[in-house]
């Protein structure tokens, strides 16, 4: 059966009640920053008894609910509360009209006790550091639940890259590289792509960190074209994942994926090649939204002409082979099958009332609220989290950065293969867990990954 809804006996705690660690808070709160002085950021951070939730309290809330179902060291759990470093730092470029320009990036190491610190870094406008710091939590987890050697590790910029020119994107990448690389390096930390960033930003990276070695450091980056040692499957790698998730929680769930109906909110780099693999696999895709909009057809939607209309005109609106949809109204639609590929906190606790799927399955990166996972979690909805669903993309960097450091290249399918067999025995230790965990699959999902961290931890000891 199902590890869904409280009868389950899931652990959920109204609000965050372990030990309040004083730093691990204030730490990721964020002072005005230099490109936008004054009174818009709270010195404080958001209460969570003031109903304000953000990813970072989340964040400490799995971790929390984690931390119970495993008996976790209270000095261990302390740790994880406050990311190991943050570097904040002014990005300064040079406009095209010749103006300067002064924006605010970030690299956070949340922790590094399985190895160098992993994951993307994310260009948009409204970045801080208590995201970011979130991320790089996220990605702790994620990796240890893939059982990578890793630790987690978050970066980008606080800007728009719509309104830069692509000479201004390079010059805002390699100035942003070059403030942070004291962090960076193969054995340190690698970054890959995120939000708004893709291989053409990765080569840039790439080229400034070797630049700055004097030697090629292929490995210091994933993602990168293929051209420059990027693996092929890594552009659909976290849509792939996603759907090896699918199945097999379909699969868990008895529920064949012939001709179930699918909604994704998201046509981006990952919402994108996901419609293609969801209708591969045989699911009718019936709505979808971007930015722009969103388009329904209950018998399905033609994704390839979707795909072509979008690349045309820029968003999935318009597009003829469907009606158009209030965006908002996209995870209502009668749907078996919800997969949000877009930002985080896209479900908030009013859409999660409305969810018309039994089960969600996070391609993105913590687009479920938390007070809209326990709203999800009343109503008995399947959730599959992030940090197992959206594994694709991280697992194929660690088979880029494993190439790369061995100077060989892989036969063609071998990544995709390890892929499937990673993420499969990820979900089946999930799954089974969390039966006896009685927990939920975030809960439980958290638990087995801080279980890792917390082994690491402790085999390496507290230095001095
Ligand atoms: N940005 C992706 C994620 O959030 C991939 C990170 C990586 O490959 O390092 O998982």
């Amino acid at each position: 059966m199902s590890p869904r809804g409280s009868a389950a006996g899931r652990t959920h705690p109204a609000r965050d009640d372990s030990p309040r660690v004083a730093p691990a808070v204030t730490s990721v709160d964020e002072p005005a920053s230099p490109s936008k002085p004054g009174p818009d950021e709270p010195a404080e951070p958001p209460a969570r008894e003031d109903g304000i939730s953000d990813r970072w309290s989340d964040l400490l809330d799995y971790l929390s609910d984690a931390a119970a179902l495993i008996g976790l060291d209270p000095d261990v759990h302390a740790r994880l509360r406050v990311p190991r470093r943050i570097l904040e730092v002014a990005v300064p470029i040079q406009r095209d009209d010749g103006r300067v320009e002064v924006f605010t990036g970030w690299r956070v190491h949340h922790n590094t006790s399985r190895g160098p610190g992993k994951g993307g870094i994310r260009f948009h406008p409204a970045l801080d550091r208590r995201e970011v710091s979130a991320l790089a939590a996220a990605m702790t987890f994620k990796t240890a639940l893939m059982d990578l050697p890793f630790g987690g590790a978050k970066g980008g910029v606080r800007c728009d890259p719509m309104s830069l020119s692509l000479a201004e994107l390079e010059r805002l990448t390699r100035r942003y590289t070059w403030e942070i690389i004291t962090l960076l390096g193969p054995d340190k930390d690698v970054p890959a792509p995120d939000v708004n960033t893709d291989g053409r930003v990765m080569g840039w990276l790439m080229d400034t960190i070797s630049l700055a070695r004097g030697e090629n450091v292929a490995s210091s980056v994933t993602g990168k074209p293929t051209v420059i040692g990027g693996t092929e499957e890594h552009a659909g790698s976290t849509a792939s994942g996603v759907v090896h998730v699918v199945r097999d929680v379909f699969a868990e769930l008895g529920v064949q994926p012939a001709g179930r109906r699918a909604v994704v909110e998201g046509f981006g780099k990952v919402g994108a090649p996901l419609t293609f693999l969801l209708h591969s696999a045989g699911l009718r895709v019936v709505a979808v939204s971007d930015i722009g909009g969103a388009v329904y057809n209950p018998g399905g939607l033609d994704v390839a002409s979707l795909s072509a209309h979008a690349a045309r005109t820029g968003s999935v609106a318009g597009f003829p082979g469907g009606d158009p949809l209030d965006p908002t109204e996209l995870f209502a639609v009668p749907s078996d099958l919800a997969v949000p590929a877009a930002l985080e906190g896209t479900i908030d606790e009013k859409i999660a009332a409305s969810v018309a799927a039994p089960v969600v399955v996070e391609a993105a990166n913590g687009p479920i609220t938390a007070d809209a996972d326990r709203i999800l979690d009343a109503r008995g909805v399947v959730v599959v989290p992030d940090i197992l669903a959206n594994a694709g993309g991280v697992i194929d960097s660690y088979f880029e950065w494993a190439q790369n450091r061995q100077g060989v290249a892989w036969e063609q399918g071998v990544g995709g293969r390890l892929l499937q067999r990673i993420m499969h025995k990820a979900f089946a230790e999930v799954w089974a867990r969390s039966q006896s965990l009685h927990a939920d699959l975030r809960r439980t999902a958290y638990a087995v990954a801080t279980q890792r961290v917390a082994d690491a931890m402790t085999a390496r000891g507290l230095f001095p």
